[in-house]
């Protein structure tokens, strides 16, 4: 009995000291980095040739694993899930504590007709998806700069809700200053307040330029030689950090909607940089079943036309829309997409390889959804299923609808269908009280920001100017 406990102790270590020697690799999507574990793919952000890391192997979860899920809470799952990516790399128990301390919020299925659900991602403190993403995220690089004693300079650029979740996860870490570029013309009075209300730590930039100018400002300070000595990084979904945490909610669906073992869903994902819609495809790719991701844009509709054609033409400057987080004219994720099945672009949007586009369409349905379909979609679900959703979850909406409507077997009772619901409604109140009549009611997160003094600081749309703004910061 002694023995056999011994033995098998020695099993476990041994197994343990194996996965340390063995992390999970992460190459660039332009090849032309060197290949690195989780931790240093997290803090650095991009890669050194702009490319974007991918795991070397997607983590596989087997169907008998994934049955286990239908027991596990929501950090249970998350622990299982980040886990695969990490492994060797943090001891089990702080990844517990990380998990539970990030998601400790509800993650609402709501029933609307037959088997289509709205699963909302609303409930985290800033009241949009990016909580998921950013809480995880913030937690993870606090253990790896406190472990090694070192400091970092987040850059972020923002169409509304990254500022805020981010700013939001990083506020009053040590090891972290943060600052935010914002659109000035493109956010809502409640999104800016969100990120400029905090202070400490965070540093908020307005700019009078639209996101992809922002975010074109960050991008050029990553490659600048002369900011070589700042400890920059990166908290936009280019980050394998903010990836891998938004995985778990598609498992997570999967394993309270499911009635039978394997059974197929259909998500609707309204996407943007499209994070989370990757998350959704490296759930598929892990072997989550899934039926068909609809990737739902809208008036920016460079990805369905990419789909539907094989052709690709990023939209410069990027089309203003009421799903504001949507504005992408080029999404910063497209080149994980096109290195999923087997292509190569570079972050210019150009296509070196092709990718496999009869399995993109396969797998994937896209579809642009204009302004005036997502006012109507608005009412149309309030009025008819007294469904509330905002700008974001409404695209998603009209996205599943419109897939219904593609072919007549699509549309199928018994099908499984979930939409992802990104933002609570009350963040775009003017939209919604105009459309449905009714003013979604604030949740606890949001209360009393109206009325707290903002910390902001407007910035000239000039690449000197932030440069300037960088070099100054202690
Ligand atoms: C960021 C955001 C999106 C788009 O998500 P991506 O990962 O960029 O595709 C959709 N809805 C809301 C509310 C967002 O904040």
């Amino acid at each position: 009995m002694g023995a056999e406990v011994a033995s098998s102790s020695r099993n476990d270590k041994l197994e343990n000291d194996n996965e340390i020697m063995n992390p999970l690799k992460f190459y660039s999507t332009n090849h032309l980095s060197e290949e690195v574990t989780f931790s240093r793919a997290l803090l650095q952000g991009q890669a050194p040739d702009r490319g974007l890391y991918m795991p070397v192997a997607v983590p596989k979860i087997t169907a008998a694993e994934m049955e286990r899920y239908h027991n596990l809470d929501y950090p249970g799952i998350a622990f299982d899930v980040t886990r695969r990516f990490m492994v060797g790399e943090i001891p089990d128990e702080e990844l517990m504590r990380i998990v539970k301390e990030s998601y400790n919020y509800d993650v609402p299925l709501e029933p609307v007709y037959n088997r289509n659900y709205v699963m909302r991602l609303d409930r985290g403190p800033t009241a949009s998806f990016k909580d998921f993403a950013a809480r995880m995220m913030g937690r993870l690089m606090q253990y790896y700069l406190k472990k090694e004693n070192r400091k970092l300079l987040i850059l972020t650029a923002t169409s509304g809700d990254t500022g805020s979740a981010v700013a939001n996860a990083f506020y009053g870490l040590d090891n972290v200053t943060i600052v935010v570029l914002f659109p000035e013309h493109e956010v809502t009075d409640r999104q800016r307040k969100q990120m400029t209300t905090l202070g400490k730590n965070v540093h908020i930039l307005s700019l009078d330029a639209k996101f992809d100018d922002c975010q074109a400002l960050v991008k050029q300070a990553f490659s600048d030689p002369e900011l070589k000595h700042l400890p920059l990084s990166s908290a936009n979904s280019i980050n394998i950090g903010r990836l891998v945490p938004q995985i778990v909610y598609y498992f997570y669906a999967w394993s309270r909607l499911s009635k039978t073992e394997g059974e197929k869903v259909v998500f609707s994902v309204p996407s943007g940089n499209f994070g989370d819609m990757m998350g959704g495809v490296l759930a598929l790719k892990m072997g989550l079943p899934v039926k068909r991701f609809i990737i739902a844009t809208n008036e920016n509709d460079e990805f369905p036309v990419y789909l539907n054609t094989g052709t690709y033409n990023k939209i410069e400057p990027s089309r203003n829309c009421i799903s504001s987080a949507m504005n992408v004219g080029h999404p910063s994720n497209l080149a994980r997409l096109v290195d999923l099945y087997g292509g190569i672009m570079d972050e210019k949007g150009n296509i070196s390889n092709p990718a496999d586009m009869v399995l993109m369409q396969k797998e994937l349905f896209s579809v642009s959804i204009n302004d005036e379909q997502t006012r109507a979609t608005i009412k149309e679900a309030y009025d008819k299923f007294g469904l509330l959703l905002e700008p974001h979850g409404a695209v998603g909406w009209a996205g599943l609808m419109e897939y219904f409507r593609s072919e007549p077997g699509h549309n199928d009772p018994d099908q499984l269908c979930v939409s992802l619901e990104t933002a609570h409604p009350a963040k775009f109140p003017d939209e919604i009280t105009r459309i449905t009549g009714i003013n979604p009611e604030l949740p606890e997160s949001l209360k009393g920001i109206d009325h707290l003094p903002e910390f902001v600081t407007p910035l000239e749309f000039r690449y000197g100017a932030f440069k300037e703004y960088l070099k100054q910061l202690k």
